[in-house]
């Protein structure tokens, strides 16, 4: 699939491919990937090659290296056009690997006696080739899944073999149903543990071991004092809707050693939240579920698991700070302090060292996955760098005073007035609209007043370029100025959290990054909601109301790419405006390191979502076939015409609920 002559290129060292280059004077591929800040958030998975494309690093070695835009232009010879997600399996498995090799290290320096397992949590992907990969890859080291709910249970239940040392833990809430199906597992061989929750849940699931003979391993979930940090820290703390809190767990306690069952309670376990920021509120959590581990054991609870839940975050902002999308510690700080803090708590009470878990699963699995998508046109050119002369004014009108404000604006910027001469344009236009309202002014020279305020922050931003810093309030004038481009996806279905919560996601061109981008834009989704679009991107501060893009070209592709998308946005995804799954290519690398595509899952057809909707679909076109006929009686269309639109109605029903290229 690789050309090796183009692969020995790109293996060149980064400066020597730059050299290569023929681009503009003062700006290189390298510009590029400061701008979009790519090493930062990429994580060594990402980076870029002399041809300006963006690559993908499934280990973090050159000798992996995937040109991004080549594996795009394959799948579109095969008919797959963008949308498209791009799983690259690589990455997971070389994400596993950096966990594990984490924790090892982490046991060597502390001296910890106990081992480590990772338990990934299958709602944070649960397509079937995600999880299967995921198992397949964690054997050699027995990590296990992590299921909350019964569906996902009976998903993983199946999956797993009877490998004794790999664990399933149960979370979330169990009726009876899900309670037997983990009782019943673990007569199966399986190693399931259900973590309790709650008192009915304790009670049911004694009641179904008695019944079929079982002598369970539990766990339970303690409600913990310390509460989480981040958008997700009520899924710690007293007030968490999960758990018991610290007395109902002794309770617990009591009622298991009564029948005799203490021996059964085995694993104790928090979940701190997910993306947690801060280092300190994971530390803090550890500590108390700490505490609570030996004060078990010495009551005689037969405890060999520690399990400290998720919630290692991912720097999507590659800021390495204390902010929603990024944070200010690495997977190496977050493995020795689990370490530490277990190991130490347990030296003081003299207590053995307990198995730890983790439950990570956006940090295992946002970075394999990169959703691909096309611009399909762009709007507001809201840069304006022309506009009619004073004299020669819209039909010969008289200029109103704002409109006279405006030009005198214009005409005075420099990079020392740029400040004042925005004011003033502010001011002035806010006079126009309010002239314009009240029915004083025609609205070509309501038009007028709107092209000069664009055309005057176009010369204040151009004038104070080269500061910096930039005085605060002249920030604003690229969100004034931006352009929208129009992306060929729905971010409810594709990027549901950008919509929910806000959530940042590194976007970058994949290609023409030898070129200086000239345009900033936000994106706007193909769905008929305004919510519908990004306007919060990566830069190299703590993000930006703008991407910097390039201008596009008639009949050129342009390509954007969401990164690290592999966390929650799959499942959360909705159907807004009928818009359904994008293909899907799951990519590969074989044993000379050259990319093939290892399966491709065809996205939703029309005829497919509308089915999920409960249209009938052949009754839609017996439907449409009679309105036809009837068209064709009446004299309104031709049989021509009639057959045409039937011919087009049913391509489309079979066609990708997406724009296609022609
Ligand atoms: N474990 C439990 C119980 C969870 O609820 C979650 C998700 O919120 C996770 C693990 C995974 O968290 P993360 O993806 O932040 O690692």
């Amino acid at each position: 699939m690789v050309d090796r002559a183009d692969r020995a290129e790109a293996l060149a060292e980064p400066q020597a491919r730059e050299a290569k280059v023929a681009a503009p004077p003062g700006w290189t591929v390298r510009d590029a990937a400061e701008l979009y800040q790519i090493d930062a958030w990429g994580a060594g998975y990402f980076g870029w090659n002399a041809a300006g494309h963006v690559v993908v690093r499934p280990d973090t070695t050159a000798a992996t290296e995937i040109d991004l835009l080549e594996v795009v232009e394959g799948l579109r010879r095969r008919s797959y056009s963008t949308p498209v997600l791009i799983r690259f399996s690589g990455i997971l498995e070389h994400r596993l690997k950096r966990v594990h090799d984490a924790f090892t290290r982490a046991i060597a320096d502390h001296d910890y006696q106990g081992r480590f397992l990772a338990v990934y949590p299958i709602k944070v992907n649960q397509q079937r080739t995600v999880v299967e990969e995921i198992y397949r890859f964690g054997r050699p080291w027995d990590f296990g899944l992590e299921v909350g709910s019964k569906p996902e249970l009976l998903a993983v239940m199946a999956l797993v073999g009877d490998e004794l040392e790999r664990p399933v833990i149960c979370n979330g809430f169990k009726d009876e149903g899900y309670l037997e199906a983990v009782v019943l597992a673990k007569k199966l061989g399986r190693k399931v543990i259900p973590v309790i929750e709650s008192f009915d849940e304790l009670h049911l699931i004694l009641k179904l071991a008695a019944k079929h003979g079982v002598r369970p391993t539990l766990g339970v979930r303690v409600k913990l004092a310390s509460q989480g940090s981040g958008r997700w820290g009520g899924s710690a703390g007293d007030k968490s809707k999960f758990g018991l809190s610290v007395s109902e767990v002794v309770e617990m306690f009591d009622l298991l050693a009564r029948e005799g069952l203490e021996d059964c309670l085995q694993l104790v376990h928090c979940h701190p939240g997910s993306q947690v920021q801060d280092i300190r509120f994971l530390v803090d959590a550890l500590n108390e579920l700490a505490n609570v581990y030996v004060e078990l054991v010495r009551m005689g609870a037969g405890l060999r698991y520690i399990d400290v839940g998720g919630g290692l975050a991912v720097d999507y902002l590659g800021s390495q700070t204390n902010v929603e999308s990024s944070m200010n510690y690495s997977l190496d700080e977050y493995a020795a302090d689990v370490v530490h803090r277990v190991g130490s708590v347990c030296d003081q009470a003299k207590v053995a060292h307990p198995t730890i878990i983790t439950e990570s699963g956006r940090a295992i699995v946002a970075f394999h996955s990169v959703l691909v998508f096309d611009v399909v046109g762009s709007a507001g050119s809201s840069v304006v760098r022309e506009v009619e002369p004073r004299d020669a004014p819209p039909a010969g009108e008289r200029l109103p005073q704002p409109i006279l404000d405006l030009y005198d604006a214009l005409e005075s910027v420099s990079e020392a007035r740029a400040l004042e001469c925005f004011h003033d344009a502010e001011k002035a236009r806010d006079e126009a609209v309010q002239l314009f309202s009240l029915g004083y002014m025609s609205l070509r020279l309501r038009g007028l007043a709107d092209r000069l305020f664009r055309a005057v922050c176009t010369r204040v931003r151009d004038a104070v370029a080269g500061r910096d810093p930039i005085p605060e309030e002249l920030e604003e004038l690229d969100r004034i100025l931006n352009d929208t481009y129009f992306c060929n996806l729905s971010v409810f279905q594709s990027l549901p959290d950008v919509w929910a919560i806000e959530q940042v996601f590194p976007i970058v061109p994949i290609h023409r990054l030898e070129e200086r981008p000239t345009r900033k834009a936000v994106l706007a989704d193909i769905t008929c909601d305004s919510d519908g679009e990004i306007a919060r991107f990566v830069d190299r501060q703590e993000g930006a109301d703008t991407l910097s893009v390039h201008e596009l070209r008639p009949d050129e592709p342009y390509y954007l790419a969401a990164f690290l998308v592999g966390a929650y946005q799959e499942t959360l995804g909705d159907l807004h405006n009928l818009f359904g799954d994008t293909h899907v290519a799951h990519i590969r690398l074989d044993e000379r390191n050259d990319w093939w595509i290892e399966e491709v899952l065809r996205g939703d057809s029309a005829r497919t979502v509308l089915g999920y909707m409960g249209y009938d679909v052949a009754r839609l076109l017996a439907r449409l076939t009679q309105d036809c006929e009837r068209a064709v009686r009446d004299g309104r269309m031709s049989l021509e015409e009639s057959q045409s639109l039937l011919r087009f109605y049913e391509a489309e029903l079979s066609g990708y609920t997406y724009l296609e290229p022609d």
